[in-house]
């Protein structure tokens, strides 16, 4: 890959080796686990995540289709759940061994009637059932109409059956949360009942793992755990941070009181100030929201606040107490703490922060 933009993602493998394993600690060896890369591998890049897991873990969860194609292309074998496929790609998850989730009776249907034109036996598709979140999945009502297409066909074979806690993170939600798992499991009993064989089963996402891990049925789906973040500090305590943010000063300025800096004059210096130029902007994944000091890189070991408005392709920090120079390395963010002092600042939260890293930073695993 050549990308000459200097601003750039590690990602420590280390640091999510010691994840999976914190997490494989809170479960039964029998537990598969599922590691979510979607969106990039959270904004790191789900190839690089996807190779260096590849025998650590069972599976391999994605949103869409290309994505898990990335993965089949850079040679990851591992079975690939996609959570949220699109009819349009059918053929394309077929042909990669992409194993889709049906999640309504369109799907379901269009899936079959492929299944049945290419000729496939016992294709291995995951059932999604809604049981509170009311994002995707059947419902329980659907159930008699589901086992009477699905027995009909030998095309498919239903590998697993999943729900989606909608406030596994909420202990003030618990009573929800353990409704939603109670009527997964009542739902699974009729299915097992009527299917003729025992699809496995998973329902736990990270926070889910944290706080139900009675829940852990088969499999779990471990997403932004692996990336470093808990459902609290104290969780998060326990876990490493992978996304290391790293960028370098391109050029210094001195300016007078009076002077300013940036688009719209946004930062007025009321004394001699020193700036530095940094090449990352909101096109890189830096909320515009972030300047005017309500955002921070390092320097040096310490704080220089964003000044001004975040252009597109660079942003500038107030570097007056610092002592520093032209390529000098910028730390954006090494450290959970950072990721969400960021986050916070910008109104979002660690999941927003790390998938905005856009893809014209270059990715490496260290
Ligand atoms: C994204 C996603 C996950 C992972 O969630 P985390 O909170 O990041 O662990 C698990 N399951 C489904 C269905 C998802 O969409």
């Amino acid at each position: 890959m050549t990308n000459n933009h200097v601003t750039v993602l590690e990602i420590d493998s280390k640091a999510l080796e010691h994840n999976l394993n914190y997490f494989k600690k809170k479960l039964n060896a029998s537990t598969k686990i599922l590691a979510v890369v979607k969106a990039f591998g959270y904004g790191s890049d789900g190839v690089l995540v996807g190779d260096f897991l590849k025998d650590k873990v069972d599976y391999f969860g994605v949103a869409y289709a290309q994505e898990g194609i990335a993965l089949r292309e850079a040679g990851i074998e591992n079975p690939i759940l996609v959570l949220h496929p699109q009819i349009v790609n059918f053929n394309d998850i077929i042909d990669y061994k992409l194993e889709p989730t049906l999640y309504n009776f369109k799907t379901l249907e269009a899936f079959l009637q492929l299944a049945d034109e290419r000729l496939l036996m016992n294709y291995p598709v995951h059932l999604n059932f809604n049981t509170g979140l009311n994002r995707l999945g059947f419902w329980h009502s659907d159930l008699e109409l589901i086992i009477a297409k699905l027995k009909e066909s030998k095309h498919v074979k239903v590998e697993s059956i999943f729900s989606h806690l909608a406030a596994s993170e909420d202990l003030e939600e618990k009573e929800f949360s353990i409704n939603q798992i109670n009527n997964f499991a009542y739902i699974v009993k009729q299915i097992y009942e009527t299917l003729g064989y025992e699809p496995f089963l998973h329902m736990l996402n990270t926070s889910g793992v944290i706080n139900y891990s009675k829940a852990q049925f088969d499999m779990v789906r471990v997403g932004i755990g692996l990336y470093g973040f808990g459902n609290d500090d104290a969780e998060t305590a326990q876990l490493k941070n992978t996304h290391n943010l790293y960028s370098v000063i391109s050029q210094i300025h001195l300016i007078e009181p009076g002077e300013t800096v940036g688009y719209n004059r946004a930062f007025v210096a009321k004394a001699p100030t020193k700036t530095a130029t940094v090449p990352i902007g909101h096109a890189d994944g830096i909320p515009r929201s972030l300047g005017n000091k309500k955002g921070y890189v390092l320097v040096g070991g310490q704080k220089a606040p964003i000044i001004g408005n975040v252009c597109m392709d660079m942003m500038m920090i107030d570097v007056t107490k610092i002592d520093c120079k032209e390529g000098d390395q910028v730390i954006v963010f090494n450290s959970q703490q950072m990721i969400e002092d960021m986050a916070y600042a910008s109104e979002t939260i660690p999941y927003e922060t790390l998938t905005a890293i856009s893809s014209r930073v270059k990715k490496m695993l260290k």
